[in-house]
């Protein structure tokens, strides 16, 4: 029988990416996005290569269009699977420069979003005793970026993560996160053609030199997502080409050897 997946911001970059790897693996996959054609264009190309998907258009962040996805999901009869990948990034930003109406949006979507979603799944998840979902944080959850907004939504995420793990775990549901560093998407695409991100930077303070690439996110939630976890619930696995391993490596003020 196909497991039934949701992935929320599935109309784009780390979404589409984790759509389209969960569509090879026996699920019917349901893209939600607040960008319908984003997520439609997710669709056709699964069903172009042979998968099975529908697209659903949801603003996370509003309870009745929540509430409406899941009688969408109702008809499909169950969930296995629900992946948050909906969320906005920041622009960096002093703390008393941060625009009030910005900093809430970005929590509404990010955090709120989240929780939402999993206050919604989860306990449909645990009547059958058994799903997996997957959240999405941030290395910016982590540790200190100038982004007063979106910084602080993902380390919440992390802890929710947590929460939710203790709190559906024994009803058969595990919940975990990814914490991704900087990832070559659309929305940093669109930053980084702005002038607002510098991509030798980034590549500079990563340990593995490079930037991740979003089916390399997809593959790190698809393990989290596949019974290869069933041991693992509560955990945030950054997936940062060695970012967080590198930062204090990297602030070692001697001489290195190479
Ligand atoms: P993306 O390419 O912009 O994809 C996010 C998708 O979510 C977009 O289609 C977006 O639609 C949608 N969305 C936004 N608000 C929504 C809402 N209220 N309800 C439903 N869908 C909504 O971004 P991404 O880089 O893949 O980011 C995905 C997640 O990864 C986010 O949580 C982000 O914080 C996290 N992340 C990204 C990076 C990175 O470097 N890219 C690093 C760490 C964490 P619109 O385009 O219309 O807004």
């Amino acid at each position: 029988m196909k497991k039934i997946s949701l992935v929320t911001g599935g109309g784009s970059g780390i979404g589409r990416a984790t759509s389209i790897k969960l569509s090879t693996r026996e699920n019917h996959v349901i893209v939600a996005d607040i960008d319908e054609e984003g997520a439609a264009e997710t669709v056709s190309r699964i069903k172009a290569a042979g998968g099975d998907a529908s697209a659903t258009k949801a603003d996370v962040s509003d309870e009745l269009s929540v509430a409406a996805l899941m009688q969408t999901v109702a008809k499909a009869g169950r969930i296995d699977t629900l992946v948050n990948c909906a969320g906005i990034l920041q622009n960096g930003s002093r703390v008393e420069d941060m625009d009030l109406a910005e900093h809430d949006r970005i929590w509404n979507v990010n955090y709120r979003g989240t929780y939402l979603c999993c206050r919604a799944f989860g306990p449909v998840m645990a009547e059958y005793g058994v799903g997996s979902i997957v959240n999405i944080g941030s290395i910016a959850g982590f540790e200190m970026f100038p982004l007063p907004a979106y910084s602080p939504s993902k380390a919440a995420i992390h802890q929710l993560t947590k929460v939710l793990a203790g709190d559906l775990g024994p009803r058969g549901v595990r919940v975990n996160a990814v914490a991704p560093g900087f990832v070559m998407t659309e929305a940093l695409k669109a930053r980084v053609e702005a002038g607002e991100r510098d991509t030798s930077v980034m590549e500079e303070q990563k340990t593995l030199r490079r930037i991740v690439e979003p089916d390399e996110i997809a593959d790190a939630i698809l393990f989290l997502c596949s019974n290869a976890a069933r041991a693992i619930t509560g955990a945030t696995l950054p997936v940062d080409n060695g970012w967080l391993a590198g930062l204090a490596y990297n602030s070692y003020a001697g001489n290195k050897k190479n």
